[in-house]
């Protein structure tokens, strides 16, 4: 796969139809895999990568890429053109200045997992018949392939590409999730039980903001949480309350644009499964106001942002089996 994006994004560049590429490159480690802009063939050959680490997703960065002058071609997975359809909704990228090359999606792997088997000096991976194998400093180690993918892939919504400009492989489908069943296994503790939960998993927050600087949905070009008149805009001034309220607040900001891209999660170096408080609020609007899927088209009402005669009262929310 690999080779067949750097012939397309050689081709694409030699034909004209782009100036730019925004993939992926290599970092310290095997595993570090970061999005990175390419102009030329010979940066392509020297340092593109597309492997099983590479899971970030880049749509966001086309928010600052797509003002630039000049077209840029996009590699986007599955989940990540539902972040692109959202952002070009929410007027956030230049659809025009993007040409989107829509490649199959993960499973993609999480080297904390392979780590917590005890496996370090990481070199590099080879999936075989779903064994993994992991060349390491101290020789070759294997464990399961599936034990060893990213949550975010685990609960994998749609392997369907909602927007693209042409495809290396399938369009893909969407697919029968099990994504709310630990939502559903939250709801179903006692509020004391999930309070408890959510306080053990948020107080192990340093604020290091990864989780926002990588959401899709939290493109604003001044955040509420870098006033520093706020209270809550670093970990040095909080509190258990504005712990809280950090993450409580961002969930309300992305909810009905929170396209479950995983990413919050995916990023945050203290593990803290963050997708799960925005994935409540996708149950939520579900349940209340129909199915929706955020970034699924560029055309639809949010259903916070509209109005119909037959929506619930907002209390009903409180009449819902709060303990
Ligand atoms: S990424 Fe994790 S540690 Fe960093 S601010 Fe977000 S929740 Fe906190
Ligand atoms: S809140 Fe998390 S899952 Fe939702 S769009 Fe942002 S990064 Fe993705
Ligand atoms: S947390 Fe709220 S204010 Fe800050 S970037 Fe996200 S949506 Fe915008």
């Amino acid at each position: 796969m690999q080779e067949a994006m750097i012939n397309k994004a050689k081709q694409l560049l030699a034909d004209g139809t782009v100036d730019r590429v925004i993939g992926w490159k290599r970092g310290e480690f095997a595993y570090d895999i970061t999005p990175a802009v390419f102009e030329t063939a010979e940066e392509l050959e020297k340092e593109f990568v597309f492997d099983d680490f590479t899971a970030a997703n880049v749509s966001k960065y086309l928010v600052k890429e797509s003002k630039k002058e000049g077209k840029i071609l996009a590699f986007l997975k599955p989940c990540d053109t539902y972040s692109f359809n959202q952002l070009t909704k929410e007027h956030r990228v230049v659809r025009e200045n993007v040409y989107i090359v829509g490649i199959p999606g993960g499973p993609k792997l999480d080297a904390e997992k392979i780590k917590a088997k005890g496996i370090t000096g990481i070199l590099g991976v080879k999936n075989e018949n779903y064994t993994l194998k992991i060349d390491t400093v101290y020789g070759e180690e294997t464990m399961p392939f599936y034990e060893a993918i990213l949550d975010k892939c685990a609960t994998c919504k749609s392997k369907k590409h909602v927007v693209y400009d042409e495809l290396i492989g399938d369009e893909g489908e969407v697919l029968d999730s099990n994504r709310f069943d630990m939502v559903e296994k939250l709801e179903n503790m006692t509020a004391q039980e999930r309070y408890d939960f959510w306080r053990g998993e948020l107080s192990k927050c340093i604020r290091c903001n990864a989780c926002r600087n990588v959401c899709p949905a939290c493109t604003c070009e001044k955040c509420v949480f870098d006033n520093p008149n706020s209270g809550v805009e670093n970990k040095a001034p909080a509190d258990s309350f504005e712990e809280n309220m950090f993450h409580i607040i961002r969930a309300f900001h992305v909810a009905g644009r929170c396209t479950d891209c995983g990413e919050c999660s995916r990023v945050c170096p203290q593990h803290i499964p963050l997708h799960l408080l925005n994935r409540k609020f996708i149950k939520d609007i579900n349940s209340l106001y129909g199915e929706y899927q955020a970034g699924e088209d560029t055309t639809s009402r949010a259903p916070l942002n509209d109005y119909k005669q037959d929506d619930c009262e907002t209390t009903v929310v409180h009449e819902r089996g709060v303990e």
